[in-house]
C-alpha cells in the first residue's frame, strides 16, 4: 500500500532500554514520530511529535532509556522490538571518555594533562563501527563537546565520498537522516575504495592527517580537551592489521574499542600492554547490526557519490561544466607500471613507485572516473595535500579535445591539479 494510507500507519510501544530495528523498503521511503517518551537515533534525540523521513533502504534503530511511543508510517523491509542491546556497556564508555575530557578541561596549561580521550573504533566489517563512532560522537556533542571524528573508512565514507580519509569537528549530535554536515572536513584522497590498492599511500596520508590534527590540537584548547574518535575499516587480518596498529599509532590513541571479536581483542591488548596510557576495551556487537554484501556496499557507495554532488535530500544542483584538455592537470599516485622486481637492486623494495606522482594524459580511461580537486600549489604537494572537493568525468571529446565534468557548483575549480585514482561511479 501506498504511504499515508491507514493500514500503513501504525504504532510501537517501546519499554524502557529497548529499540525498534528498522530497515526501509527498497522503494519508499519511511515517515516515523514520536508520540509520546524520550528516545533517540545512533546517539541523536528525537524530537516530539515531528514526522521524520527515512529514505529507502536505510537501516537504523530508535533506542528508548525511559519508555516510548512511536508511529510509523510506510513500508518496511524489516521492522522488529529487541530488548537486548549492548547500549549500557556504550553509554558506559561515554561516561568514561566525559569524564577524562572534564578533566583535560581542568588543566590547559600541561600540555599531556590537556589532551582529551583519543578513541580508536575497530573491529571486523559490519561489527558497528561507524555506529558506536557516531553515537560517542553524539552523546559528547549533546554535552557540548566538540570531539574531532576522523573516518579512516575508504570502503565507505561518512565523513564524504569513499576512496578518501578525512576529519570534522562534530559540533552537533549527528542528524539521523541527513548524516554529517559538510562544512569544511580535512579530506585526503586515496582513490580506491580498499588500501591494498596501495597501502604505503595509505600510511602517507593517515600520517598527513593525523599531523594536520596534531597542530590543531596544539592551537586549540576546547577541541584538544574534546578529544577524537576514529573510525577504522573492516580489513583486520594480515595488512588490514599492520594498518590498525599503524593507526593506533600515529593517532595516539589513548582508548581501543574492539568491537565483536574476541581475537582481534586480545592481539591488540597484548601488543599495546607496554603502553601504560592506552586502554584496550572489548565490547559486544549489536544484534541489530545488519551485514551488507559486496553488492549492497557497491551500492552503498554509489549512493554516498550521489549524495555529495546532488545533496542527501536531491536539494543540491551540481553544474556540468566543459574544459580543455590543456586545461587540465591531472596527475596520478603510484599505479604507474610497476618496476619489475628485478630490475631494482637486490634488497630495494619498489615501494617509492607506489608513491610517485605522474602526469596523466587524458584518455577515455577518465570516463565515469570521480577526480579530486587537490589544493597543492605545485606537483611535488599532491602527496602531502588535502583536497577540495571532487568532480565526475562525464563526458571526453577527442575531437575538439574537451572533457564533460559534474561539480558541485559553475566557475572554475578550487585548485589546479587534479588527483586521478580507480573511483568510478555511474548515475
Ligand atoms: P561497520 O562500520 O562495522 O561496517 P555499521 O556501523 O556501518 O558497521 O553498521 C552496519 C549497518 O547496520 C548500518 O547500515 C547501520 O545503520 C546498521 N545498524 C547498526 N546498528 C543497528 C541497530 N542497532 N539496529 C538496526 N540497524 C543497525
Amino acid at each position: 500500500a501506498p504511504p499515508g494510507s491507514s493500514e500503513t500507519v501504525r504504532q510501537v510501544k517501546l519499554d524502557k532500554e529497548c529499540e525498534l530495528r528498522v530497515e526501509v523498503g527498497p522503494n519508499f521511503p519511511l515517515r516515523l514520530r514520536m508520540l509520546s517518551g524520550t528516545a533517540e537515533i545512533f546517539g541523536t534525540e528525537i524530537p516530539p511529535e515531528i514526522w521524520l523521513n527515512f529514505p529507502p533502504g536505510l537501516k537504523f534503530a530508535v533506542f528508548t532509556w525511559h519508555g516510548a511511543t512511536i508511529e510509523m508510517d510506510g513500508t518496511t523491509e524489516t521492522d522488529y522490538t529487541a530488548d537486548e542491546t549492548p547500549m549500557i556497556s556504550y553509554v558506559n564508555v561515554h561516561a568514561v571518555l566525559d569524564a577524562r575530557r572534564n578533566r583535560a578541561k581542568a588543566s590547559p596549561s600541561d600540555s599531556d594533562a590537556s589532551q582529551g580521550p583519543r578513541v580508536i573504533v575497530v573491529g571486523p566489517t559490519d561489527s558497528g563501527k561507524s555506529t558506536l563512532s557516531r553515537m560517542l560522537l553524539s552523546w559528547a556533542a549533546k554535552q557540548g563537546w566538540k570531539p574531532t571524528f576522523v573516518d579512516l573508512d575508504i570502503g565507505q565514507g561518512t565523513i564524504t565520498i569513499p576512496g578518501c580519509i578525512a576529519a570534522t569537528p562534530i559540533e552537533l549530535p549527528i542528524d539521523p537522516v541527513e548524516g554529517i554536515p559538510l562544512d569544511m572536513p580535512l579530506v585526503y584522497f586515496h582513490g580506491h575504495v580498499t588500501p591494498s590498492a596501495n597501502v604505503e599511500l595509505y600510511k602517507v596520508l593517515v600520517k598527513e592527517l593525523a599531523q594536520v590534527l596534531e597542530r590543531q590540537f596544539a592551537g586549540n584548547v576546547e577541541s584538544r580537551a574534546a578529544g577524537m574518535v576514529v573510525n577504522t575499516m573492516g580489513w583486520i587480518e594480515g595488512v588490514g592489521y599492520e594498518l590498525l596498529l599503524h593507526a593506533i599509532d600515529t593517532f595516539n590513541a589513548t582508548v581501543v574499542l574492539v568491537l565483536g571479536q574476541e581475537k582481534l581483542w586480545s592481539m591488540l591488548r597484548d601488543v599495546l600492554k607496554s603502553k601504560a596510557n592506552v586502554d584496550v576495551v572489548k565490547l559486544q556487537k549489536s544484534g541489530g547490526v545488519v551485514s551488507r554484501n559486496a553488492k549492497v556496499r557497491q551500492k552503498a557507495r554509489g549512493s554516498r557519490i550521489r549524495e555529495y554532488f546532488y545533496g542527501p535530500a536531491n536539494d543540491l544542483s551540481p553544474h556540468s561544466n566543459v574544459a580543455s584538455f590543456s586545461d587540465l592537470s591531472i596527475y596520478r599516485i603510484g599505479g604507474g607500471p610497476q618496476a619489475p622486481r628485478s630490475a631494482l637492486p637486490v634488497g630495494a623494495e619498489p615501494a617509492s613507485d607506489r608513491l610517485r606522482v605522474t602526469p596523466v594524459s587524458v584518455n577515455q580511461d577518465l570516463h565515469h572516473l570521480v577526480l579530486a580537486v587537490s589544493f597543492a600549489k605545485e606537483p611535488e604537494e599532491i602527496l602531502s595535500s588535502n583536497v577540495a572537493g571532487f568532480i565526475w568525468v562525464t563526458d571526453i571529446n577527442f575531437e575538439s579535445k574537451k572533457i564533460t565534468y559534474l561539480a558541485p557548483s559553475a566557475g572554475s575549480l578550487p585548485g589546479k591539479y587534479l588527483i586521478v585514482g580507480n573511483l568510478t561511479w555511474c548515475e
